[in-house]
């Protein structure tokens, strides 16, 4: 048997607004393998992560998978990824009691804040998105929308990633930065408007050029395009029912994806088994992606 062993690793989280979307089944199976768990949870659901981490009714979907017991995390960290400090967050923002009640809650002050805890983090996931205009086709799409989906869904790949490089650069059998994608940024998916596509398209070449950047400094950049799946997010898009059901008929595993199975392909991606693959988007789709009709 070949293990996967993430004993003594420190994984930090992004995307965990529930217990349903993918970053919380990439939290347990990255857990399940050993890894110890930060969350960096955006300031307005801070509260909800938390009472999910406490709550009965929520004690099945804390079990993790393998038989290891029950998802610990050690930290939730306030961060909205829009903002790289507190210097770039706007007056409205500032003052909205469900921001200020947390402080620094800036990518930088996420950071510096796990920096007093831990002196290495060797896996980085980002698993955030977000347009205020999911609904509106490309052609109805704003400006203003265009570029926060841009901001938030794209470059905070970038900025997650250097502002973390202090506690990610160099270290023994390196470390590893994973994003998620969706086919909808390299083709046309009705719906999947309001900058969504072309975010998603500027985060695959972004994770190419993260990964010659960093590739010198032991850090391997990669991307999982997963399969659509009914999160909170996806059902924002509109009718995720149909998506879900158009890759099931037409893909060559004929059905759905499962969550665990994003977190089982991102748990090998951040192992010594993928020592050698950077840059690469890796599909976990049932094959859909591979169909021309
Ligand atoms: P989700 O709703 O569980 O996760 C999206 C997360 O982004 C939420 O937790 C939300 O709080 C966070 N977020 C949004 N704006 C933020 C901000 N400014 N700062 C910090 N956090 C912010 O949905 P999900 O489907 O699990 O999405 C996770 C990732 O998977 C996303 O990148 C999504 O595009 C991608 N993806 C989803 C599907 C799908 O069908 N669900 C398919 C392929 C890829």
């Amino acid at each position: 048997m070949i293990p996967i062993d993430l004993k003594g690793k420190v994984a930090l989280i992004t995307g965990v607004g529930d217990n349903v979307g993918f970053a919380w089944h990439i939290a347990k199976t990255l857990q399940a393998a050993g890894a110890t768990l930060f969350f960096a949870v955006h300031p307005r659901l801070v509260g909800i992560v938390e009472s999910i981490m406490e709550r009965d009714t929520d004690a099945e979907s804390r079990i993790l998978p393998y038989a290891q017991g029950n998802m610990k995390i050690e930290k939730i960290l306030p961060c909205d990824v829009s903002f790289d400090t507190m210097d770039d967050v706007d007056e409205k923002t500032k003052n909205d009691k469900r921001y200020a009640k947390h402080g620094d809650f800036s990518i930088k002050g996420m950071i510096d804040t796990l920096s007093q805890q831990v002196k290495s983090v060797d896996i980085l996931i980002h698993a955030v998105a977000f347009s205020p205009e999911i609904k509106n086709s490309a052609v109805n799409t704003s400006r203003a929308a265009y570029l926060t989906a841009l901001s938030v869904s794209a470059y905070s790949l970038t900025a997650l990633s250097r502002a973390a490089l202090p506690l990610m650069e160099n270290k023994p059998g390196g470390t590893s930065v994973v994003g998620l994608s969706y086919i909808g940024g390299e083709r046309v998916v009705p719906h999947y408007g309001g900058g969504m596509s072309t975010a998603k398209s500027a985060l695959q070449i972004d994770a190419k050029q993260l990964a010659s950047n960093l590739g010198p400094k032991g850090i391997r950049v990669n991307i999982i395009s997963a399969g659509p799946y009914a999160s909170r997010a996806a059902k924002a898009i509109g009718d995720i029912g149909q998506m879900i059901d158009h890759a099931t008929s037409r893909s060559p595993l004929p059905r759905p994806i499962e969550a665990d199975e994003v977190g089982n392909a991102t748990a090998f991606l951040c192992s010594p088994l993928a020592s050698a693959i950077t840059g690469q988007v890796l599909y976990v789709d049932c094959g859909y992606n591979v169909m021309g009709v």
